[in-house]
């Protein structure tokens, strides 16, 4: 049987996307394969589409090594939908349900097996795959969120590196490994630690162009977001993360406090309350995640309609991953980072005190400065994100600097002003100060720490009253990411000059700046993201009778969905809904061919589906 008709019957898809196919061809032929491919793009099928081919061959099981044990049960239950035998082994599962399992892969009946990596290389694991591999029950080993294995991913799980294992004894079994996290230096770890040199690299473009990246500057974040979620995504699901537990927490009550469906997550949670609101987020429409970068590898629900962030993350591939979770669906979603200065101070920090050699913080320093560069950009976000990936593009259209490019100011006089007021207070007593007082002087406040140190004597008192607060600050900021001046985290977090201010009190390098955003800005155009409220997003225009329809259907798959403990886009995505609300059919033929209606998804749910669509005429 083709790969195409495996793909038709069992996920009701009728082409490939992107790469798949090839990746596929490659697999299935016995080679190495290493995918990236942005969150969204389809990986899961690149192994899964194999293992279902080799199972119906004869061959046995692919296993599928995947980090998280809470995600298992829900990835299973999606196979089983379409109709594929796939089980994990995880210690959710008391002895007798893992010997059912095992028993059950020795007869070559299960065609995927997940489990986390911990387990499969125990062992015992080991030696249930030698049995497998003996009676040539072994098909593949996907890897799935490799980038764990590499220390400069986000989400290092030294737990990986122990799976070197499975080529080493099982030489002849192909490995698919996949990640969304794909700059180079991380590229170059996940091969050399895995051994991965013979495999074939595999990279799609890493556009996702339904997201919209806005990155606004932060005057009182908590108001900011709130503002955003009340005007632009009312009762629509999301994730919003902050740094710590604490703000994860108080960020959580706030919202909840203001009617939003809000819950929060952090690894800090008891674990059975983080499991069901990771259920509840997963299961109910509308609920939006506050947490902590704990939450989301795995998480694949499709309508996540936006992502907000309420601290900056570490560097681009965090962010770029931590966004990629809003609107898999293909529809319109935001991704929208409110930063401030203090976001700088933060990261520049947390590097400069960890206890890494001086050459890993160097690598680390790298990173953040192509985030910063990214916050600062006056010029299309998406074009930075993709060449930071390594990938040409033109301006998207669809950004904040796209949209409404930033007025532009130049800031060098006032960041001269800054830098020469540090350069004057240390010359004059060897001191150093923060942020606050330095903008003190500058606006010429008399207070009690100026007076106190004689500050208003310096040349620079006053020169700079002109600007507002908010403007010092933004200038500040920029010269934090340009690297023109340091924060000194072991003396209460003063400010001292760099190699880099040097440049700017010469006037060589010019400080620009965009013109303050923290006035509020009005929802960008009438373009992709806007809607009338109370419309469901959907990807074609219903009429008023489908989209009754379209409710209709929905109202049905929640209840199969509770029924069968699974969230409601495992039954079927909204987009399959629609066509359906849309094509009003009458009869089962009129179902076939509908995208996301596979074969056995047809047989289980047709006459309900029918059932429901006559009911609404
Ligand atoms: P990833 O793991 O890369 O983040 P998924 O494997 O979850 O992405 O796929 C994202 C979405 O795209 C899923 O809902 C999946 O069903 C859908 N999808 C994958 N391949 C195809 C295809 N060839 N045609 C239509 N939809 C697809
Ligand atoms: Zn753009």
């Amino acid at each position: 049987m083709s790969h195409l008709s495996i793909l038709s019957e069992v996920f009701g898809y009728s082409q490939f996307r992107g790469p798949q196919q090839d990746i596929i061809t490659h697999v299935s032929g016995g080679g190495d394969a290493l995918v990236l491919m942005p969150t969204g793009g389809g990986k899961s099928l690149c192994y899964q589409l194999p293992a279902i081919a080799s199972h119906r061959a004869g061959r046995g099981a692919a296993v599928v090594i995947s980090p998280l044990i809470a995600l298992m049960h829900d990835q299973v239950g999606a196979l089983h939908e379409a109709g594929v035998e796939a089980e994990f082994l995880n210690s959710t599962q008391s002895g007798e349900e893992a010997y059912a399992v095992e028993q059950r892969l020795l007869r070559g009946d299960i065609a995927l097996l997940y489990a986390a990596p911990e387990r499969v290389t125990t062992p015992r694991f080991l030696a249930l795959l030698d049995s497998l591999h003996e009676r040539g029950l072994l098909s593949l080993f996907a890897i799935d969120e490799v980038h764990c294995v590499s220390q400069w991913g986000h989400d290092f799980r030294p737990e990986y590196r122990a799976l070197t294992v499975l080529h080493e004894r099982f030489a002849s079994v192909p490995r698919i490994a996949l990640t969304a996290t794909a700059d180079a230096i991380t590229r170059a770890d996940i091969v050399e630690r895995l051994q991965l040199e013979n495999a074939r690299t595999f990279v799609s473009s890493f556009d996702r162009p339904n997201i919209r990246y806005r990155i606004v500057e932060k005057s009182d974040s908590t108001t900011q977001l709130l503002r955003f979620i009340e005007r632009e995504h009312p009762q629509e699901a999301g994730v919003v993360y902050c740094q710590s537990r604490k703000k994860v927490e108080n960020i959580a009550d706030v919202l909840a406090q203001a009617g939003v469906n809000a819950l929060p997550y952090h690894a800090g949670l008891d674990p059975a309350v983080r499991q069901n609101n990771q259920n509840r987020f997963l299961r109910e429409d509308g609920v939006v995640m506050v947490a902590t970068i704990a939450f989301g590898m795995g998480i694949d629900k499709p309508d996540v309609r936006f992502v907000a962030h309420l601290d900056m993350p570490k560097n681009i591939e965090g962010y770029y991953q931590e966004t990629g979770r809003a609107g898999r669906d293909g529809l319109p979603a935001d991704a929208w980072m409110c930063y401030g200065l203090q976001d700088v101070v933060n990261q520049r920090r947390m590097i400069d005190e960890s206890p890494a050699a001086e050459e890993f913080k160097s690598v680390l320093r790298g990173k953040l400065d192509a985030l910063l560069g990214l916050a600062e950009a006056s010029d299309c976000r998406r074009v930075r994100l993709l060449a930071y990936f390594g990938q040409d593009s033109a301006p998207c259209g669809n950004c904040d600097n796209c949209l409404e490019p930033p007025a532009m100011w130049d800031a060098s006089k006032p960041a001269q002003m800054l830098l020469s007021t540090i350069y004057r207070i240390d010359r004059q007593s060897g001191m150093r100060f923060g942020a606050g007082h330095l903008m003190d002087i500058l606006r010429g406040k008399v207070t009690e720490k100026v007076t106190q140190h004689g500050h208003r004597e310096l040349s620079t008192f006053g020169l700079g009253a002109d600007f507002s607060e908010a403007q010092l600050r933004g200038v500040l900021r920029q010269l934090l990411a340009m690297g023109a001046v340091r924060v000194d985290a072991e003396a209460f977090n003063t400010l001292a000059l760099t190699e880099g201010s040097r440049a700017v009190l010469r006037g060589e390098s010019a400080v620009r700046l965009r013109q303050s955003s923290a006035t509020p800005t009005r929802r960008a155009g009438a373009s992709a993201g806007s809607k009338p409220s109370g419309t469901p997003l959907t990807p074609i225009a219903l009429s008023d009778d489908a989209l009754a329809r379209f409710n209709a259907l929905k109202a049905w798959r929640a209840e199969v969905a509770r029924e069968h403990n699974l969230p409601a886009y495992v039954i079927f995505h909204d987009a399959t809904l629609a066509s359906i609300a849309h094509r009003a059919p009458q009869s089962i033929e009129d179902l076939q061919g509908i995208s996301g209606m596979g074969v056995k998804k047809l047989e289980a749910y047709a006459s309900e589906v029918l059932r429901v669509v006559r009911a609404r005429g």
